[in-house]
């Protein structure tokens, strides 16, 4: 996938966003493949190109999170320069976000709960808070304004109390799939001659963390009865048009 410019893109029903290149297909990249099988335009924001991380360069992560929207379904990915590592959420980076809000007008976005083990995390969080809502006052910045309807939490390190799990049993493939898009930093299948070469040992390059993250889900898709689970946190209580619709469809 190449890069879509904002003018070249259409709107979106759904944006996630991430701090940092794999962020969001670690948290929410099944439920976002099943969002876009179900018909809905995706897209993903990443707020800095993961220029501090460990491992690879920002323009090989770049590419990595291009091809790595693509094995989601994702129509647009871009990226915001919010700095990584001390990640900045001004008034500039509010305004930068409300501009891609205006332009891709999404209903639902999805992005990183208050608190977590990588500061960015947080930082990020309260980013999205404060552009998602200014982006619906008329008098903040340039462009018709526009509020998403949601802003659901997806989960990282640091767990907390879900308030709905998506069953992604269906999706789990495409989100490993994404995850192997990203070589330079997430631990790959056959990858042991791999870790003794140049690069640094890092905690999400360990097999053992690409073994917690299908725990996790396994965990969380036990809860509600399925396979594979994603778990989202929101603020608010939802409404339910239909109670019936809230039964978990495996075993009792
Ligand atoms: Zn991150």
């Amino acid at each position: 996938m190449t890069r879509k410019s904002l003018t070249e893109t259409a709107r979106l029903d759904v944006l996630a966003i991430g701090a940092h290149p794999d962020d969001v297909e670690l948290g929410c990249g099944a439920t976002l493949a099943r969002i876009a099988a179900a018909g809905h335009t995706v897209g993903i924001l990443h707020l800095t190109r993961g220029e501090a991380g460990t491992r690879g360069v920002p323009e090989e992560r770049e590419a990595e999170a291009c091809a790595a929207g693509d094995a989601l379904g994702a129509t647009a990915v871009e990226f915001l320069h919010c700095r990584d590592g001390g990640l900045r959420s001004g008034e500039p980076e509010e305004d930068a976000l409300i501009a891609r809000l205006r332009a891709w007008r999404p209903e639902l976005v999805l992005g990183p709960s208050p608190r977590d083990r990588h500061p960015d995390h947080g930082r990020a969080h309260r980013l999205v808070a404060a552009a998602t809502f200014y982006s619906g006052l008329a008098r903040r910045g340039q462009g018709e304004p526009h509020r998403p309807a949601a802003v659901f939490s997806y989960m990282q390190h640091d767990p907390f109390e879900p308030r709905f799990v998506v069953d992604v049993s269906s999706f789990w493939e495409s989100k490993l799939a994404a995850l192997a898009e990203y070589r330079s930093q997430l631990h790959q299948e056959g990858d042991r001659e791999r870790a003794s070469r140049d690069e640094p040992p890092t905690k999400i390059a360990s097999p053992e963390f690409r073994a917690a993250i299908e725990g996790r889900a396994r965990h969380f898709g036990q809860m509600i009865g399925a396979e594979f689970g994603e778990p989202f946190w929101t603020p608010l209580p939802l409404a339910v048009a239909d109670p019936m619709s809230l039964l978990p469809g495996g075993l009792r």
